[in-house]
Formats: structure tokens, sequence, C-alpha cells
């Protein structure tokens, strides 16, 4: 008997399921529900607004990378009732599944930060997280005169928790080059409490953020932005256990968004209600199958997994296990395939420079360097890699279910 798959997205996590699917086998029904036309390989955004590469390259027309053999619902999904196996469409269509996978991605909330909508892209305000703002990005890196360059951290889990930094060390580098660094601060404010995760890539960056007089301070968020007037305002602690706020000036001011899970998964039953997951898709972190809806599997941005590792290079490694455990879900046999909590992170330092991050769950680096090599260092292979090997193992390697 033929089985229904349903896959809901058609970005990285959801179209690499579906390749690796039609490979695996030609009895199923597979339907992939994407509104949009566009395909974006995101990681390019980092070097777009770095202005290495054009924004052209990273984005491909969603039919020519849409698996053959999948039947395409150019709708949105709204509603999941997972007890019923259905799943309801913005257009009222009601569709009823074998197994469902989920692949949404992440919310970008840019209203959550007041004052960031009105002054995205002018008066010195830029973010690489989308596709248009990242050349406007590099529009503004490329013109600035010196000043104050601030650049804030992640408030909220986000996709490639390392895009912050990469983009003011391009940035930095850029001043450098057009002779402005001499009369410019560059300032990283954080609401974190170390520069990165992973103690060994942290101890790196901390000694590239001192060689490059780049000015970091912890446990400062972003509360608001006043175009007018070009300031920021910012909460840190006042030093007897509580927080203050403070504001200031800026010329260029580089903003990461708030994100969280796509609005129709936060309030749908298979999102996790308490923990530091809440809000996600429940999901496995080992089987990433849905703990109370076995029909259910997740991956990507949207999936609610420990440490957050949302990158495509995760999905690299969650997608064979989705595929292997969904096809065992189905047979009825045991889940054996795991996923250990892979992530990786190409830092870019510079251009021509890259540490490459690369680690599993509770933060322990797992290298693809043999042993005798310094993963935490910065290299010109691995800067080629992100440039130039990453985005062909993408587009003709994970997308046809091959990498
Ligand atoms: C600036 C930047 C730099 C990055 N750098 C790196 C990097 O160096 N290395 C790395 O590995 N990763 C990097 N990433 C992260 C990587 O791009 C994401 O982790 C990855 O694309 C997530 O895949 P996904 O399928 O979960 O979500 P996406 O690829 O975002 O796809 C989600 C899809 O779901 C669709 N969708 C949304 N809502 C619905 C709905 N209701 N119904 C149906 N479809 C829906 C969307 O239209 C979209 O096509 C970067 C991302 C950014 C933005």
């Amino acid at each position: 008997m033929t089985s229904s798959i349903v896959i809901v997205g058609g970005g990285t996590a959801g179209l690499t399921v579906a390749a690796r699917l039609l490979r695996r086998t030609r009895q199923l029904h597979i339907t992939v529900i994407e509104p949009a036309e566009q395909h974006y390989y995101q990681p390019y955004w980092t070097l777009v607004g770095g202005g290495i590469v054009p924004k052209e390259a990273s984005v491909r027309p969603m039919a020519d990378v849409m698996p053959r053999g999948v039947h395409w619902l150019r709708d949105r999904a709204q509603h999941i009732d997972p007890d019923a196996q259905q799943i309801t469409l913005q257009s009222g269509q009601t569709l009823s599944y074998d197994a469902l996978v989920l692949a949404p991605g992440i919310q970008i909330n840019w209203d959550a930060i007041p004052g960031l909508t009105e002054s995205l892209g002018q008066g010195g305000v830029c973010s690489i997280y989308d596709y248009r703002q990242a050349e406007r990005t590099w529009d503004t890196i490329r013109t600035f005169t010196g000043g104050n360059a601030i650049f804030n951290g992640a408030a909220t889990p986000v996709k490639c928790g390392g895009a912050p930094q990469k983009i003011m060390y391009l940035a930095e580098e850029t001043f450098r080059d057009r002779g402005v660094r001499n009369r410019s601060a560059v300032k990283f404010y954080t609401p974190g409490s170390v520069i990165f995760g992973v103690k060994e890539y942290a101890q790196a960056l901390l000694k590239v953020v001192e060689s490059r007089d780049i000015d970091v301070q912890y446990s400062h968020t972003l509360t608001g932005i006043e175009p007018t007037r070009q300031e920021a305002t910012f909460t840190r602690p006042d030093g007897t256990g509580g927080t203050e706020t403070f504001t200031e000036r800026y010329d260029l001011l580089h903003v990461i968004p708030h994100m969280s899970a796509p609005d129709f998964i936060r309030h749908s039953p298979v999102a996790a209600t308490s923990g530091p997951l809440a809000g996600w898709i429940e999901t496995d972190p080992y089987t990433l199958q849905h703990p109370r809806y076995p029909q259910v599997f997740a991956l990507g941005d949207a999936a609610g997994l420990p440490g957050h590792p949302k990158t495509g290079a995760a999905i690299r490694k969650q997608a064979p296990v989705v595929v292997a455990n969904l096809l065992s879900a189905l047979l009825g046999e045991p889940l054996s395939a795991r996923y250990d909590g892979y992530s990786s992170c190409p830092l870019v330092t510079g251009r021509g420079k890259l540490i490459l991050a690369e680690f599993v769950y509770d933060n322990k680096i797992k290298s693809s360097y043999p042993p005798f090599m310094d993963s935490a260092k910065e290299r010109y292979d691995a800067y080629l890699l992100k440039r130039h090997g990453l985005p062909r193992l993408y587009w003709n390697g994970m997308l046809r279910g091959r990498a």
C-alpha cells in the first residue's frame, strides 16, 4: 500500500528529506507544502553582507529545486490536528497523512525590537537576516565613513548563531581596507555571557576580537532604536544585581532580530509546552520523532532540540535520521537511527580566514579535521570551503538527497 507523507516547508530541511525519501523508495506519495516561489541558500547572506558574493548567487526558483516525483502544493500550513493525522492549509484544504515531517523553518519577528521595522535599511541600520537587507548591509558597510559601529548579539535562539559575529569581522576588515578604521569604534553588545558556546572556539574568538580591537560587552540587550536621532537603547547589569537602560548613538547598527518558531507551530498541539524549548516543535533529540505523536517528525530550525542546532549543517545530519526512522515507523519497526546534535558554524573572520566550528550536543567538539590539526585556528582552506565548496554541496548534494 502507498503511504502518504506530508512535508511542511520546502526549505533546506524539507527538500533534503523529500529528495532522500525518493532515493530510498518510490512507494510513497510525498506532498511538499511550500508557498514560496524562491528557494534561498541563506548561508551566503553573510558573504552578501560582506560584499563577497552578489545576493543573486543565493537564490534559485523553487520549481528548479523541488525534487521530481513529489507533489508540490503551493499553499501554507495553518492548522495541525495530530490526533486526526490531518493538516489544514490556508486555502481551506485538509490533507490526511500517514507520516508528517515538519520543516517550516524559523519566524523572524522584525517588530519585536521597537524602531527596527521603520529604520531597517536606512540611516546606518542593517541586517543580513533577509535576502534584500543583506545587500543593503554591504552598501551600509562600504559607505561607512567612520564613527560608532555597533553589532548586537542574539537575544533569542536564531538560525546560525555565529552569523552576528561573522558580519562584524567582515565589516571591521572592510573599514581597515577603506581607511576608516582609525576613526571608528567597533562594538559587539551581546545578551550572552560568552562569545561562543564551545569553550575552545570561544578562546580562539577572544584572540580575534582582541587583535582587531573590538569592544565586546556581555549581558547587553538591544531593546529599541530611535532612527531620527540614530540612537540605540540597551539594557545591561547595573552592578547591584539589577539592570539599567542606556542609550548610545550609532553610525552603523547591525541588528539581529528576535526569532521564534512559526506562529502556527507555537499555537499547535505539537509545540513543547514548558521548559527552555517551549513553543518549538517537541522533538526527541536523538530519533527526531515527536514524543507524543509517533507519526510526526521534525528537523531544521523549527525543531525543539537542545542547544538549538539551527544550521544547514545540522540538517545535513538530521535528514538521514528522519528518513530512516520515518520509514521504520511506517513499517512498525523500532527506530534505530540517531542524531548526535551535530552542528557547524563556519566562523568567517575575514576575506580568506575562517574558523570551522563543529560540535555536538553538550557543546562538545566534533571536528572533521584529523586530530593533529587545530580546528580552532583561522584557516584559508576552511574559507574556500564556505565560499565555494559548501554551496556546491548544498545545491548538487543535499537538495538531491546525495549528501
Ligand atoms: C545570515 C544567515 C547565515 C547563515 N549561515 C549558515 C552557515 O554558515 N552554515 C549553516 O549551516 N547554516 C547557516 N544558516 C542557517 C541555515 O540557512 C538554516 O539553518 C536553514 O536554512 C534552515 O532550514 P529549514 O528548512 O529549517 O528552514 P528554511 O530553509 O528557512 O525553510 C523553511 C521553509 O518553510 C516554508 N514555510 C514557512 N512557513 C510555512 C507554512 N506555514 N507552510 C508551509 N511552508 C512554510 C518557508 O517558505 C521556507 O521555504 C544561516 C542563515 C542565515 C539567515
